[in-house]
């Protein structure tokens, strides 16, 4: 052909200097780009002739000396009609969605979804100096052609080399850009978008080798590496997930999660997904084990578009809360180049994302009626997705909400139902619940041992998961969840006597113990003779106030309103209420901080005044006990001494 000359559409004019400028972050895709179109290229030939297209695969080259990245196929190549027309003239698909979206987002920091245009070929101008397309048509009688640009903008055509059908793309890669004339670099970005794609890709360093002495051992190893990255493709052309589920064997689920998500751990279990209507996905979900608290989790969830990957973690497209789960999830008619305006507005992605909401849930519920055991066990690792989800999801909600599990201070894993249940006559509506079983010790007990259930909501997402649930649950289903130490009613006794107490010296010795002239003192038979003194404080504001503590917001904290309640049932409170005043103030000081030792530490101060103020009273104990034991050998020495004289009359 005649060499000819020219500039590609005025379209890629505009946009070659927005794509240099602002891809920065994402540059890499320029290899997604320019691999998918051979696999394309591949595909499209197997549906042509597919006796053609047995063998194919992609080689990419990384040639350090002559600064190229080479991507060969052997697909169906171009003719020079086909180059003006799918290169010169199309030039960049998505052209003007990508400009308007690039206006929008111009000045703002999260410019980052321009990373999830796909830039189509043109992209690979954003790391070249120089581009050349040498292309054979497959079809009969074609001539290669030889296509040439320094900056995506104008072009050579001429004759080119090509003998077989196919097309190879040579990078000349720009000076700044060397970290992609790197053999491990490039070995990532492939491992990135093209682990799953359906046509083998090899890898191969074509740079000369340093001459440097080496022993003959360590050539031959060279030699067996490289032999074999070269007969064993980079990726992996039928994944997993690809499968029907039924040939799919446990082993081969876990040796896929963890060589995708370079996992040690095996998953708990997984969700896989098989649906092709109303529209196509597959996908596996996977359930990791946790290693931290809530909020190290790390999940993520992987998007492929007919096995080329697309992006992580789109919001859009999964559920956020799905996005604590490690997956892959293909949806065949999602495109490459997705924008954000197509991701909001689009039903197909809600109905994606719905879907997986709903098998989510499905298997959850299934587990739980079928095998409630391993439900049970994988709890503790599954209990914060869920709570989350829960909170965030109100389809997932719906579902969800009756298979929560509550672990009782004795091991038990209960339903909500089936703590209701249990409970209902002394505790109607109500969950008692503990944040810190060792240290509530003593309000817990108070509770069971009067036969009612207590439950451990010790995480950080349990304050509002329990304030989700209270405030969800529907009218004829009240419920209310009250710490240990904020719920005393339950506790009260109704049958028996409480002792005749003072109430107006206790409650002046209380507010004096406490130091504070304002607080509530209340006198109550409390079902535990053997507790003398409690503080409650009320349950929304503790609530509140923990929450800020979580989120390291201490300033916001609500005054806490403690009341301190008197056991009338118990002896010391009856002793206090016939004592001196002044001796009482001392008892009831003790009992205070007592009292508030099994809610949390005393602070500094105050804790060195408890111990003082302990030694003291050991201190009197013991001339207490002293004066009583010289009064007991008196009498023991006196009752001695009579039996003797008995004995010797
Ligand atoms: P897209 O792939 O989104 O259509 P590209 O800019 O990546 O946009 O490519 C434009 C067109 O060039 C492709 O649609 C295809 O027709 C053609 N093309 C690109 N690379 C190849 C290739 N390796 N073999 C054959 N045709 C190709």
């Amino acid at each position: 052909m005649e060499k000819i000359n020219g500039n590609v559409s005025i379209e890629a004019q505009n946009i070659m200097p927005v794509i240099k400028k602002w891809l920065y972050s994402d540059k890499d895709i320029f290899i997604r780009e320019v691999v998918s179109n051979g696999s394309d290229a591949i595909t499209k030939l197997r549906m042509i002739d597919f006796s053609k297209a047995q063998n194919c695969s992609i080689h990419v080259e990384v040639d350090k000396d002559k600064r190229e990245l080479r991507f060969i196929d052997d697909g169906i190549g171009m003719t020079a009609e086909e180059v003006k027309q799918n290169i010169n003239q199309v030039a960049f698909s998505g052209a003007k969605a990508f400009l308007e979206e690039y206006s929008k987002t111009e000045g703002q920091e999260d410019a980052g979804i321009i990373g999830h245009f796909g830039l189509g070929f043109f992209s690979v101008f954003m790391v070249s100096d120089q581009v050349t397309i040498e292309t054979l048509s497959y079809k009969e009688g074609s001539e290669p052609v030889c296509w040439e640009s320094t900056d995506g903008m104008s072009f050579s055509m001429k004759d080119g080399t090509r003998t077989e059908h196919g097309t190879t793309i040579i990078l000349h890669i720009a000076e700044a850009e060397d970290e992609f004339l790197d053999l491990w670099r490039v070995r990532q970005v492939l491992d990135r978008y093209c682990s799953f794609m359906r046509v083998p890709i090899y890898l191969k360093d074509c740079s000369k080798k340093e001459e440097e002495p080496k022993d003959q051992a360590s050539e031959e190893a060279e030699e067996k590496a490289e032999e074999e990255t070269k007969e064993t493709p980079i990726n992996d052309v039928q994944p997993l997930y690809a499968k029907a589920p039924q040939d799919c064997t446990d082993e081969e689920y876990k040796e896929f999660y963890k060589k995708t998500f370079h996992e040690y751990d095996d998953p708990l279990f997984w969700i896989h997904l098989n649906v092709d209507y109303p529209f196509k996905m597959k996908g596996i979900l996977y359930f990791p084990k946790l290693h931290e608290q809530f909020g190290g989790i790390e999940g993520q969830i992987k998007l492929y578009s007919n096995q080329v990957f697309v992006a992580d973690n789109i919001k859009e497209v999964i559920p956020e809360f799905l996005m604590l789960l490690k997956g892959v999830i293909d949806c065949a008619d999602f495109p490459l180049n997705v924008s954000r305006s197509f991701l909001q507005n689009d039903g197909y992605v809600k109905r994606i994302s719905n879907h997986i909401t709903k098998k989510v849930a499905d298997r959850l519920t299934g587990m739980f009626k079928t095998e409630r055991e391993n439900y049970e066990k994988f709890w503790p690792d599954i209990h914060p997705f869920i709570k989350y989800g829960i909170m965030r999801d109100e389809k997932f909600a719906e579902r969800m909400k009756d298979y929560v599990l509550y672990k009782t201070t004795d091991n038990k894993m209960v339903t909500l139902q089936e703590y209701q249940d249990k409970n209902k006559e002394k505790l109607p509506e109500k969950v008692i619940y503990t944040t810190d079983p060792a240290r509530q010790t003593a309000a817990i007990k108070m509770f069971t041992d009067n036969g009612m259930d207590v439950v451990v909501l010790d995480q950080v997402i349990d304050v509002n998961f329990i304030s989700y649930m209270e405030y969800s649950a529907g009218e004829d289903k009240k419920i209310k969840f009250c710490r240990v130490d904020s719920e005393l009613d339950s506790l009260v006794s109704k049958d028996e006597e409480a002792n005749t107490v003072n109430y107006d010296k206790l409650s002046e010795i209380f507010k004096a113990a406490a130091n504070n002239d304002t607080v509530n003192v209340e006198l109550k038979p409390i079902a535990d003779v053997d507790v003398p003194v409690m503080l409650v404080e009320e349950e929304q504001s503790r609530r509140f106030n923990d929450m800020n503590r979580y989120y390291g917001r201490d300033s916001f904290n609500m005054p806490t309103k403690c009341d301190i309640v008197l056991n009338s049932k118990n002896s010391i409170i009856e002793k206090i209420s016939n004592m001196d005043t002044e001796d009482g103030k001392l008892i009831a000081k003790q009992l205070y901080d007592l009292a508030e030792m099994s809610r949390k530490p005393l602070e500094n101060d105050r804790m060195a005044e408890f111990i003082k103020r302990s030694l003291s009273i050991v201190n009197m104990a013991m001339d207490n006990v002293k004066a009583s034991s010289d009064v007991t050998i008196e009498t023991e020495s006196a009752e001695k001494n009579a039996e003797d004289q008995q004995e010797n009359a």
